[in-house]
């Protein structure tokens, strides 16, 4: 049986326990175990600081970036075997693994190359310079200061090679070590990563560590320099934020949680938003089973089109085969766990109560090339309900699954954001219309509220990418119950990993360490 070994203080290390198994969900087969009972975390955190820590510093953001292209290149090279393991543990079909594994390797190159853009700097400059008083010789400079402690990466099961891959740019490119623990169930792609940047990648070492298994005690470990950036339910979000530990040292945490994402057809959207509205709500319900933190929940339309909307998506559905990911036919494969399986079904119950199903049959499905009752599948599901407010728990309730509820609203842009903000904040909300008040009232009304902003017109609906995609150079995160978080959003990801400072006196001699020039600030 293959023992998925964790990366700690330099050496590959397992835990003294009975190992968890992490399974194949379309056949319910063990693949490998993995175990972190008894293992030195305090030590392994020390030697990321020490080791990693000191080392990545020293580096200028090109050299970072160089270090990012090579990890980049080293994914790339693992792309086949990546995308298998994903398939077996994740459930994943192929296009679902191209998503998360191209994912990864894009946004560690488009970190390369913006470390290469940073140029010979050793931390960023942070907005103008501040003249203060008379004279102008007296300045303040603010700059952003690599931390030096680790970035402790707590990632979800539904995307290990980006979730990994996305944080770790971010945090390597602002000068940190990066510590990261993969969720246990699909751990398998992580692990596999892991094995490849540290066998072909030249990190330097302690740049990156991986715990692979439980969490067990690595929180009481955390020091003031620390960063957690966890991606997760918004359940455990909220023991990290909560940890006595984390609070009493201060560490700052980074959530990105669960979240109820919206997808809006507004007034005047001619037949170009229309289609690229159908397009996407069919690629946001079966990508990756439903299982994405962006996908869409929630469909708000003029009632007067809630009929036609139905039909038309239901036809797209039609068409979807659920079965096992590694036959080309299959378009979607099965939920990752028996756990999220199982909580897919009572959630689907909680949402039965306010809604009906207006495509699909709550259930497993007929899955295809699959033998007997083996494999944790959801079919696709389309809900509806005529009352949008009165169904309170479709704005409540995360169902990580592939199935969105369809609701009307009035036609009004303030109706359609009042009914979007009772998510409570979410990832990203799309809106398809052409009718420009509409779109300039939804946004105004709609962005206090979520981290990112779809809006797709007829001039851009054939280019406008599903709402679900998250670029690097764009802000990921939400506030609320989205977790407050952000990260990505190009340099603005480097925010969690490094200190603001301002360093306040003789400009041109601040300038002239800082390797600034007197007129850049
Ligand atoms: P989860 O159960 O909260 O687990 C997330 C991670 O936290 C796993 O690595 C897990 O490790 C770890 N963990 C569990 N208990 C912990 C504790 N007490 N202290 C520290 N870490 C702990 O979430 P999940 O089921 O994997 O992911 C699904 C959720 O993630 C969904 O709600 C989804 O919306 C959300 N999500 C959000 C985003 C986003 O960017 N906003 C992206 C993807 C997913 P073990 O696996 O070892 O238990």
């Amino acid at each position: 049986m293959l023992v998925l070994e964790s990366l700690l203080g330099g050496r590959w290390v397992s835990g003294d326990g009975p190992g968890i198994s992490l399974l194949n969900p379309t056949t319910e087969a063990v693949l490998a175990t993995c175990d972190t009972h008894g293992l030195d975390l305090a030590a392994a955190l020390e030697f990321a600081r020490s080791q990693g820590g000191g080392a990545l510093r020293a580096l200028t953001f090109a050299e970072r970036g160089a270090l990012l292209e090579a990890a980049s290149k080293t994914l790339h090279a693992e792309r086949e075997a990546l995308i298998e393991l994903a398939v077996q543990n994740g459930g994943n079909t192929r296009g679902d693994a191209k998503f998360d594994i191209d994912g990864a390797i894009g946004t560690l190159m488009y970190y390369a190359e913006l470390g290469k853009s940073l140029g010979d700097r050793r931390f960023a400059l942070d907005g103008p310079v501040e003249n203060i008083g008379k004279g102008g010789r007296v300045q303040g400079w603010h700059i952003r200061a690599p931390k030096q402690g680790v970035a402790v990466h707590i990632n979800a099961f539904n995307f290990p090679a980006w979730g990994l891959a996305e944080k770790a740019a971010c945090a390597w490119l602002a000068g940190m070590p990066v510590l990261t623990k993969p969720a246990t169930s699909t751990a398998l792609v992580a692990w596999h990563i892991v094995k490849a940047l540290d066998q072909k990648a030249s990190l330097p070492a302690g740049a990156l560590s991986l715990l692979c298994g439980p969490v067990g005690d690595l929180l009481d470990h955390l020091g003031p320099q620390d960063v957690v950036a966890f991606t997760g339910s918004a359940e455990t979000g909220a023991k990290i934020r909560g940890h006595q530990r984390v609070r009493s040292v201060g560490v700052a945490v980074n959530v990105e949680a669960d979240s109820l994402n919206s997808s809006v057809l507004g007034a005047g959207a001619d037949d170009a938003s229309y289609d690229a509205f159908i397009r996407h709500l069919h690629t946001e319900m079966t990508q990756k089973a439903g299982q994405k933190c962006t996908a869409t929940r929630r469909i708000f339309v003029p009632r007067d089109r809630q009929a036609e909307v139905i039909s038309d998506l239901s036809e797209r559905l039609r068409g979807v085969v659920v079965g096992d990911p590694s036959r080309d036919d299959v378009h979607v494969g099965p939920l990752a766990t028996r756990e999220q399986q199982r909580s897919a079904m009572e959630g689907i119950a909680r949402l039965l109560e306010v809604t009906r199903p207006a495509f699909g049959t709550p259930g497993r499905g007929a899955p295809r090339g699959v033998e007997g009752e083996r494999g944790f599948f959801v079919a696709p599901l389309l809900l509806t309900a005529e009352d949008a407010r009165a169904a309170k728990v479709v704005h409540d309730l995360e169902v990580f699954a592939p199935l969105a509820t369809v609701l009307p609203y009035d036609g009004t842009a303030k109706d359609a954001a009042a009914l979007v903000s009772l998510g409570q904040g979410s990832l990203v909300a799309s809106i398809y219309a052409d009718d420009r008040d509409f779109l300039e009232q939804a946004v105004v009304e709609l962005a206090p509220w979520h981290g990112r902003l779809v809006l797709t017109d007829g001039k851009i609906a054939d280019r406008s990418m599903a709402p679900g995609m998250v670029l690097p150079g764009l802000n990921h995160g939400g506030p609320g119950r989205a977790g407050g978080g952000s990260e990505l959003g190009g340099v603005r990801g480097l925010d969690v990993y490094t200190q603001r400072c301002v360093i306040q006196g003789n400009g041109p001699l601040i300038a002239k360490f800082l390797g600034a020039s007197a007129g850049e600030g």
